[in-house]
């Protein structure tokens, strides 16, 4: 289990909670968008787990959960005796997961390792190899977002939209496919330094165009957001 960064104490990354983050390496997508270009290319330097656990341990009063994020965490050997350790010590536990492990994701469920899970969705399923830039095994996409749909915990799925890539069409799309999730969250595309493929290649969605798709499918969860 390697752990290439981590951010001590985050008021965003876990709702209602202060959570800190652990980044792990490598990627199984290239997504053009990606502003985590450092732990997809595996770049920085590795913290151990000793460190987290020795930070956590002195930090207990303040912190309330931890998220593990990337990269794709479910590409960790290690990931569950990871999590165990963080369960064990009484912390809740936040996976953001591309969705390429469902059975990593039913191990972590079935064993109630798992308090809330953030996954994304990148495209339309035609698509998806196009925006994640890589082979994709869709059935195995749909198969962790109905094991998450049909698990007990908190959850979001989450679509980063770009101009360039998404169209209102696909997004409407993906929305009807996750109808009576619990929760679905666009995200509009930011640049910076740390894209990818590199700055000014894409652009974030028109406003006007995601209220549009908002009026639209206002009703499909019991929460929808807009985080532009
Ligand atoms: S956005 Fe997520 S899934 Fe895509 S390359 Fe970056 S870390 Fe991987």
């Amino acid at each position: 289990m390697k752990i290439l960064g981590m951010e001590k104490s985050s008021f965003i990354d876990y709702p209602n909670k202060v959570a800190t983050v652990c980044f792990t390496p490598g990627c199984n997508f290239r997504c053009g968008y990606c502003h985590n270009s450092y732990m997809v290319k595996e770049e920085g330097e590795e913290i151990s787990q000793e460190e987290v656990f020795a930070f956590l341990r002195k930090r207990k009063k303040f912190i309330d959960a931890v998220c593990i994020s990337g990269g794709e965490p479910t590409l960790q050997k290690g990931l569950y005796a990871f999590i165990l350790k963080i369960k064990q010590e009484g912390f809740y536990v936040k996976l953001d997961t591309n969705g390429t492990s469902p059975d990593t994701i039913a191990l972590l469920l079935q064993n109630k390792l798992l308090d809330y899970i953030a996954m994304d969705i990148k495209a339309p399923f035609d698509r998806y190899e196009f925006v994640a830039r890589t082979k994709v095994d869709i059935e195995a996409i749909k198969k962790s977002i109905t094991i998450i749909k049909n698990s007990t915990i908190d959850y979001e799925f989450r679509t980063t939209v770009c101009k360039e890539l998404h169209s209102k069409e696909d997004i409407l799309e993906i929305a009807a496919y996750l109808k009576g999730s619990k929760a679905y969250f666009i995200q509009n595309f930011r640049d910076g330094e740390t894209v990818l493929i590199g700055k000014n290649q894409f652009h974030p969605q028109d406003i006007k165009v995601l209220e549009e798709i908002e009026k639209e499918i206002r009703g499909y969860f019991e929460s929808f957001k807009i985080r532009k």
